[in-house]
């Protein structure tokens, strides 16, 4: 996957004015799932992304492969089902990156074991063949066994039930390199500026500019996926400007600890906090990670930021389950997702808007896919293409993707007890990554003493991932922003001089990365 090889196909292509077949706006979890969907059933698809792939919301997830257990409660069965075999899909054709995970719901309420123990049955049930593990009762020392951190006066007992735990981005960046490896001409800091529109008015292309070097291209395509999340009415206006909006957006944080506040590796699940939400607190790469909130905002932006009360009440909810509550002092990362939720005229709040996905063609033929779920991408995906291929008037080319490997694909090995191997989540592409350090044993060594990442990784990101800046090696090629953001600042030095090396750049470059990923790693302290 490198930039100047896509740069010179979409060049090509427009100097030869052949129209692809499909041209994907947006390289989150559904644009990107779109191109590797199109790529694999023989399209040719272009995907442009305005700032790095990830960068919006699907990197800033629960990190969560799941069904949804609220939805259950919502009485969504449908939407449920459909995410659950998405996530036996997902565990199927990435297992480096999908991991079963168990999680707890501590019962204090005499009523609660019944209620949740059958409600999970239910869950299980729903799963079918794609079921991840039985849910069953814990007695109060199961429990406490499970969970050792948790608050055990009043605790009464708990049920335990399985779900999927990712890691969104570099799942992302794989699916990336899947549409790479499919054929799919995917770039990112590449945004779309403006559509084309036939003599009849029909969109029949984009056009985009590449911001690193501010050439311009007019991209024909049969047909034009809108996948911008967050920014679709955006789009939208692109092609009518009093087009009525279709999205409402709402916030969602969460705050990072050490993983002393979280002892063992099963997750805690609060079904239903002061504000009628669901809370999750989960091990993740050796941290624990505690949200999340549901926010009304305005209107879509890159780097949401988190409200005081936000933090304050996953605080207060956290604390309230765990021995040793946690304060403002022991947060090392908030990273902030806005959701994508497509208004509904009758929803009290934004927690109650559907999370079903939507495909909305507008009469100018422009063609978006929004809403939905990460765990639900591929099936997202599978739909938008079969509306592709009607509207584009596309061969008709069935989908393959249920059975498609992603990208790094590799099973994890057999003994492993408890520790993750930190290079796990590249797969098989991890042998490539251990042969870079083994060249060069000072690339082997670890960049900060708090996280795990060596400097092999960014040599790795520059060279086959498309990170172009400090900031993509930090926070979607590794996770350090989002895990510890101090600790990310300190490694931005030695990160930056060593993309300046690979992607020949001089001293004033590295100099402005680390000013500017100063400045926004400061918005992930609390
Ligand atoms: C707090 C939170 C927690 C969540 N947790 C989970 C979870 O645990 N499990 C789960 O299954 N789902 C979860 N979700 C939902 C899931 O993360 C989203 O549904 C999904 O990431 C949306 O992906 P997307 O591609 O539609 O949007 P995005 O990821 O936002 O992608 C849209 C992209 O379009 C780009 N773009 C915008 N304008 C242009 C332009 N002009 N040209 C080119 N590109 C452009 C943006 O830069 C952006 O990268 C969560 C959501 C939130 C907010």
């Amino acid at each position: 996957m490198r930039r100047e090889e896509m740069l010179r196909r979409i060049r090509e292509r427009a100097q030869r004015n052949e129209p692809w077949d499909i041209a994907v706006i947006g390289g989150g979890a559904t644009g990107m799932g779109v191109a590797v969907d199109a790529a694999a059933r023989g399209f040719q698809a272009v995907l442009l992304e305005a700032h790095d792939f990830g960068k919006g919301t699907s990197s800033r997830s629960t990190k969560l492969v799941h069904g949804g257990v609220r939805y259950l409660e919502q009485g969504n069965i449908p939407l449920v089902m459909s995410a659950l075999k998405e996530r036996g899909l997902l565990r199927q054709n990435a297992p480096h990156l999908v991991k079963d995970l168990a999680f707890v719901v501590p019962n204090y309420s005499w009523w609660e074991a019944p209620f949740y123990g059958i409600g999970l049955k239910l869950y299980d049930l729903l799963a079918g063949k794609y079921g991840f593990g039985a849910s069953k009762l814990l007695t109060k020392e199961e429990t406490l066994q499970r969970l050792p951190a948790l608050e055990p006066e009043e605790l009464r007992g708990g049920v335990v039930y399985y779900d999927g735990q990712f890691d969104d981005s570099r799942l992302l960046i794989h699916l990336a390199m899947t549409a790479a490896d499919q054929g799919a001409t995917v770039i990112n800091y590449c945004p779309a500026t403006g559509l084309l529109r036939d003599d009849e008015g029909y969109v029949n292309g984009l056009i985009a500019r590449d911001d690193e070097s501010g050439e311009a291209f007019s991209i024909k395509a049969k047909i034009v996926i809108n996948a911008t999340g967050v920014f679709t009415d955006q789009i939208r206006r692109m092609a009518d400007p009093a087009t009525e909006p279709l999205m409402v957006t709402s916030q969602g944080i969460h705050l990072v600890f050490d993983r002393s506040f979280l002892k063992g590796d099963t997750a805690l699940m609060v079904p239903r906090t002061s504000d009628g939400r669901v809370l999750f607190v989960i091990p993740w790469h050796g941290h624990a990670v505690a949200g999340t909130t549901d926010t009304p905002v305005d209107g879509p932006s890159l780097e949401p930021k988190p409200l005081d009360e936000e933090i304050q009440f996953i605080l207060e909810t956290a604390g309230r389950y765990l021995t040793r509550p946690p304060s403002r002092s022991d947060v090392l990362a908030v990273y902030v997702g806005l959701r994508p939720l497509v208004k509904s005229g009758g929803a009290s709040s934004t927690s109650a808007i559907s999370r079903d996905h939507t495909i909305h063609v507008d009469t100018s033929g422009l063609l978006t896919i929004t809403g939905g779920k990460w765990t639900t991408y591929r099936h997202m995906a599978e739909d938008t293409v079969d509306h592709a291929i009607t509207l584009g008037r596309l061969r008709d080319e069935t989908c393959v993707t249920k059975n498609l490997r992603i990208h790094g694909y590799a099973e994890p090995p057999a003994d492993r007890n408890g520790d993750e191997d930190p290079l796990e989540v590249y797969g098989s592409d991890s042998a490539e990554i251990r042969s870079i350090a083994e060249q060069n044993p000072d690339l082997a060594k670890p960049l900060h003493p708090a996280l795990p990442y060596i400097g092999a990784e960014v040599v790795w990101a520059a060279r086959a991932e498309m990170a172009r800046t400090v900031e993509d090696v930090l926070s979607r090629r590794t996770r350090a922003l989002f895990l510890n953001a101090h600790a990310a600042m300190q490694m931005a030095e030695p990160v930056a001089k060593l993309l300046a090396q690979e992607l020949h750049h001089d001293d004033a470059w590295v100099a402005a990365q680390l000013q500017e990923f100063s400045a926004l790693a400061k918005q992930y302290t609390v």
